[in-house]
């Protein structure tokens, strides 16, 4: 994947892709302990210059819900959106609503060049609404 998209393979580019791979939505401190559980001695800073790299090639996904931290995926290049819990946060992914990228298609455009578009579905996750139902 990397080397697809015309970046130089290192040890901590691979890492943190695997990290990515493994933990769909995971935020930077969670891929940092995944990162380092392989790479002891990778800095935070080297793991956010590489993140940034992978978001810049398209290989990552970076979100960044109200209220919570950006999180990063490597679920990339077909405009799915998320349903977060208001609870506990937890996030997971939700096919665009109608065939394809329907809300690409903005009712009134404002003669900008629309390229993405971000919906964002709230509520409580099973978990969570179980516990306030006990
Ligand atoms: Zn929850
Ligand atoms: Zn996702």
């Amino acid at each position: 994947m990397l080397r697809g998209a015309a970046l130089r393979v290192t040890r901590p580019r691979v890492a943190v892709l695997s990290a990515v791979h493994a933990h769909p939505h995971a935020d930077t401190d969670l891929i940092i302990r995944a990162v380092r559980g392989g790479l002891p001695e990778v800095s935070r800073q080297a793991v956010y210059d590489v993140l940034r790299a992978l978001t810049g090639a398209g290989l990552v996904r970076r979100i960044e819900p109200p209220g919570s931290v950006a999180r990063y995926e490597s679920r990339v290049g077909d405009n799915h959106h998320h349903v977060v819990c208001r609870s506990c946060g937890l996030i997971a992914d939700v096919d665009c609503a109608v065939g394809e990228a329907p809300c690409l298609t903005a009712s009134d455009g404002h003669g900008f060049s629309i390229d993405e578009a971000e919906v964002t579905y709230w509520g409580l996750c099973p978990g969570c609404s179980t516990a306030g139902n006990a």
